[in-house]
């Protein structure tokens, strides 16, 4: 399946598409990964976008557009992928027509992962990633045997840098302005299904897997 996930940040994309990557082996796409990746790596695209995303802003078009179409080439996704962060915009979902199409693809359904203000910001500034293995945690909602999982092992739990109150009311306002925008879009397109992102991590898997139709 190609699957675009819609949500503002917090809502669970990221967690839920490493779930279906895990269960379903479905590969996840994540703009947000690859670019701070890229800004690890000191590219001149990652270092530009690295200030962007500290402050909470959309990384240029370009950009987002040149990593997308680089990882849409590669065999892995082939058979099917899970965007997760991308588009962000009206223009990016248009540019990713002609991407798709391209390699003979087509998308077959929109995610809008649907949470309410209060659990987002909870759910974004308790985050953390375990700097070992890559889980997502979170303070607020992880049990105390998952998060020392991580610390026993020698991990430490890393908060992102975009993860502060400050620069959270920032990418929640771009979300209401610009990625908000892509709800009628892909209704229109007959491609949106709404699932109901509140609640614990299982439950909202469940809803998600009831609405791909992939049990
Ligand atoms: P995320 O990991 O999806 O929350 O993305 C983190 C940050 O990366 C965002 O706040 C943006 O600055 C940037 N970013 C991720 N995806 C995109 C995109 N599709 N277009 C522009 N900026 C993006």
């Amino acid at each position: 399946m190609r699957i675009v996930f819609l949500g503002a940040p917090g809502a669970g994309k990221g967690t839920q598409a490493q779930r279906l990557m895990a269960e379903h082996h479905m590969v996840q796409v994540s703009t947000g990964d690859l670019l701070r990746d890229a800004a690890k790596h000191g590219t001149p695209a990652g270092l530009k976008a690295k200030a962007v995303m500290d402050a909470g802003g959309l990384v240029s078009d370009d950009i987002v557009l040149e990593l997308i179409r680089d990882r849409l080439s590669a065999p892995d996704t082939r058979k099917g992928f899970i965007l997760d962060g991308f588009p962000r915009n009206v223009a990016q979902a248009a540019a990713l027509e002609p991407v798709l199409a391209a390699v003979g693809q087509k998308l077959d359904a929109v995610i809008l992962l649907d949470v309410d203000l209060d659990s987002l910001m909870k759910r974004l500034t308790g985050r953390r990633t375990c700097s070992l293995t890559g889980k997502l945690l979170n303070i607020h909602y992880s049990s105390q045997a998952e998060l020392d999982a991580c610390t026993k092992a020698g991990g430490t739990l890393i908060q992102r840098a975009d993860d502060n109150e400050e620069t959270i009311g920032k990418r929640l306002k771009v979300y209401r302005e610009l990625t908000e925008a892509l709800v009628p879009y892909y209704t229109k397109a007959g491609l949106l299904r709404k699932v109901d992102g509140e609640g614990a991590m299982d439950a909202v898997y469940g809803r998600l897997v009831k609405a791909l139709d992939v049990g």
